[in-house]
């Protein structure tokens, strides 16, 4: 495992974080044993980063997350979890909602103290609000020692380059933009460089579009995207390759990153993609997949308050 030090923050990350929103069953039910198995199997692996929210499974992935890390040694995982989105459409981003948010969060976890603090989805809030009100009272808490840093997440890259360039964030999480699929985040890496602001990349898999089973039903990808996807996926079966396998190498080379965050819900994904981080991508295969996605190549999808 590759260790860095996390820009904008006294934290040092593995290179490989767990994203823990399938823990909260948001890719299909999961059992409590398998959540504490799987979180176990990663921190015995090296795994030192492990992002959560209130929203995934809302709040049940913090709660199993809770019950899988009690008797870990606090200081031996850095935990990220968000604040301000709360359902598939409830968001608050105000100073009181978020410091009671913080609170939950901190009894479901069973900790006294937040590594890193995240506006989740800002492009679904005001964003001048964001700057105005919900950094300066996450700020709030670090001075009180409940937060140790404060960043933002979301999809729409805009949203998050026009915070970062207003406001002292101190990371931001970007997913779905670093993939074999979608490559945008790249070009904006200096912008938030020049700032000293971490970048976590999250969704190597694009959410479970560059997987054989595919993205579940609430994903936002068009039919044409997904059948891009698809088709890549059985190119990959056909050539005794795996697409997983080809998008998580991938997402990994990308420099100027500190951790590439993906979402497991099992020991033995746990074991397989870790296993796989020792090797390049397939540059071959690499080119084919970019042949098959064609125009689908760096598609998004429409998402938060149009002026976003
Ligand atoms: P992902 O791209 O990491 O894909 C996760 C899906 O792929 C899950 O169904 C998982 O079981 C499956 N998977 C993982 N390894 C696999 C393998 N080897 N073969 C086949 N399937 C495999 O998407 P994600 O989990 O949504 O994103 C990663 C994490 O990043 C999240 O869990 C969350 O912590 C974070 N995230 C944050 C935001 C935000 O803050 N707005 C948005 C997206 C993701």
């Amino acid at each position: 495992m590759i260790y860095r030090p996390l820009p904008g923050t006294t934290l040092t990350v593995s290179s490989i974080g767990l994203g823990a929103a399938p823990l909260g069953g948001e890719y299909g039910t999961i059992e409590p044993a398998t959540a504490t198995a799987t979180v176990r199997t990663a921190l015995d692996a090296g795994v030192t980063l492990i992002d959560v929210s209130p929203y995934y499974g809302r709040t049940a992935a913090e709660t199993v997350l809770g019950d899988a890390l009690r008797g870990v040694d606090r200081d031996s995982y850095v935990l990220a979890t968000k604040v301000g989105r709360y359902d598939v459409a409830e968001f608050d981003f105000s100073a009181d909602r978020v410091v009671r948010s913080v609170e939950e969060s901190l009894r479901r976890l069973g900790t006294d103290h937040i590594d890193l603090i995240q506006c989740h989805d800002i492009e679904f809030g005001d964003l001048d609000q964001v700057v105005d009100e919900t950094l300066p009272a996450l700020r709030g808490l670090e001075e009180k020692g409940l937060v140790r840093a404060v960043g933002i997440t979301g999809y729409p890259l805009p949203a998050l380059v026009s915070v970062a360039g207003r406001a002292p964030v101190d990371t931001v999480l970007s997913y779905c933009h670093y993939t074999v699929q979608n490559r945008t985040l790249a070009p904006q890496l200096p912008f938030f460089a020049e700032r000293d602001i971490g970048v976590l990349n999250a969704s190597p898999l694009g959410m479970g579009l560059l997987t054989d089973a595919g993205p579940p039903d609430w994903h936002p990808a068009s039919a044409e995207l997904r059948a891009a996807c698809a088709e890549a996926a059985a190119f990959c079966r056909r050539e005794g390759a795996e697409l997983a396998r080809l998008a998580l190498q991938f997402a990994l080379a990308l420099p100027g990153v500190a951790s590439t965050i993906v979402g497991m819900a099992d020991p033995e994904t746990v074991a397989r993609n870790l296993a796989w981080t020792a090797e390049p991508p397939d540059t071959e295969l690499l080119a084919a997949v970019e042949e098959i996605l064609g125009d689908q190549r760096d598609a998004g999808w429409p998402v938060g308050r149009p002026e976003n």
